[in-house]
């Protein structure tokens, strides 16, 4: 039987803006994954999709330039590494990210994603969704990337020496960005999943396609939304942890250094991948971390020299020249996308080659298109393609919005419709 286009999407495959290519990418439980399996992604990039990788700011792996004959074997080998790529797009609960890599409660964050990757990956009951639905865990709300959620999950402390969580619900970015609101306060671990399930069943019953959750927020208001909620039966219910060993592959934090590799826009050639997961093998107990900010991480082992360990990595990755960046996401953009405005990387190369000193010392995201992927309602400075204009010629040109976040919240528009001169010359002056 021939896949449909629906198909394909739960299994994490987009059609790339290039006909005849497909994008393949892969779940990671908070962005974490062992040395074996980086290695299969390292293989199958060289075998099937020009050697090239990429890193989201939601922590997965992309793999870019598949034929579509070579998807089922692409599928397998993922899948003989114990990795798997259902739900990673559409109607389905995501990959569980995670932006508190660097914190000291990072394992029980890690283990809580597990848990969540297992329970809710490819179970029929949470696939088929009105759109995506996304969950993050974060030790706190610093960042702000529990407000982007569908439900965003930060660490409360700990009763009775279990885990309590806050549970955040209906952000999300978008052409109409719109934070999550605060739905309830130090939920125990043992009921997060089941109220996690109200969730999704109130959303995949009154949402209609392609709406996420944050639309019934805008159309009930919360506090119908949280009855709605509240009356699945589900949502009481509590699911007792399963003891036994520890299931987090980061070791704890205590004693250890973190290391972190700066990669421009996400994009990592295979062999740079393998130059990273040997140092990983050596001196960082075979884990190896995908930021929120498209890097990659390593919590060295005690007693390493997370400063030559770094000189190591630049000098056989080639990664040095990017060493210096500022905190930049920049998402595909019509490099790869289907759904992208503009050349996000070549343009974020003209901005950085112009940027203050004061600029660098900011965070920066850019996005392709309205979708936001590279969450620049999160950065001190977003840059949104926000729509394609024809030229006295004829052409169609890349317009901008420009955002700025303050103390806490979504970032706001100050810049509207911006030519891409226009942006460059506000950006110069940032900072
Ligand atoms: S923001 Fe738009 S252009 Fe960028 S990756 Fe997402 S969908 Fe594609």
């Amino acid at each position: 039987m021939t896949s449909t286009i629906t198909d394909y999407r739960l299994d994490g495959i987009y059609k790339q803006r290039q006909d005849d290519f497909y994008m393949q990418r892969v779940k990671l439980p908070a962005g974490v994954i062992s040395a074996v399996q980086a290695r299969t992604v390292a293989a199958v990039a060289t075998r099937f999709g020009q050697g090239m990788i990429h890193l989201t700011s939601r922590g997965s792996m992309e793999i870019h330039w598949l034929h579509e004959t070579d998807l089922p074997q692409v599928k397998r080998e993922l899948a003989m590494a114990g990795l798997t790529a259902r739900g990673a797009c559409g109607g389905a609960v995501r990959g569980i990210t995670c932006a508190s890599q660097g914190t000291q409660g990072f394992p029980i964050l890690e283990t809580l994603a597990r848990r969540l990757h297992r329970h809710f990956t490819g179970n029929p009951r949470f696939e088929r969704l009105p759109k995506k639905f996304k969950i993050g865990i974060e030790a706190d709300t610093s960042g702000g990337r529990h407000l982007i959620q569908d439900v965003g999950l930060v660490l409360a402390g700990s009763e009775d020496g279990r885990s309590c969580f806050d549970i955040w619900i209906a952000g999300g970015l978008g052409k109409e960005p719109r934070p999550g609101f605060l739905m309830a306060e130090r939920i125990a671990e043992e009921r997060i999943i089941p109220i996690i399930e109200a969730v999704v069943a109130v959303y995949a019953r009154h949402a209609p396609p392609p709406k996420r959750l944050k639309f019934l927020a805008a159309e009930f208001g919360e506090a119908k939304l949280r009855q709605l909620i509240e009356a699945e039966s589900v949502f009481h219910e509590e699911l007792p942890l399963v003891s036994g060993l520890a299931d987090h592959f980061v070791p704890a934090t205590q004693g250890r250094q973190r290391l972190e590799l700066p990669v421009f826009a996400g994009q990592l050639t295979a062999g740079q991948l393998e130059q990273i997961i040997a140092v990983a093998e050596q001196h960082a107990e075979g884990v190896l971390m995908v930021t929120a900010n498209q890097d990659i991480a390593l919590l060295l082992a005690p007693g390493s020299d997370a400063a030559a360990l770094l000189h190591r990595v630049q000098q056989t990755t080639g990664l040095a020249a990017d060493a210096h960046s500022p905190v930049l996401r920049i998402c595909s953009g019509n490099h790869e996308c289907r759904m992208g405005l503009t050349a996000t990387r070549a343009l974020a190369r003209e901005i950085l080659a112009d940027m203050s000193e004061s600029g660098q010392k900011l965070s920066w995201a850019l996005s392709g298109c309205h979708n936001s992927c590279s969450q620049p309602q999160l950065a001190d400075v977003g840059i949104v393609t926000s729509s394609l204009v024809k030229d006295a010629q004829g052409e169609r040109i890349p317009r901008f919005d420009l955002y700025r976040r303050g103390e806490g919240g979504l970032g706001n528009v100050v810049e509207r419709s911006l030519t891409r001169d226009e942006l460059i010359g506000k950006l110069k002056a940032v900072g």
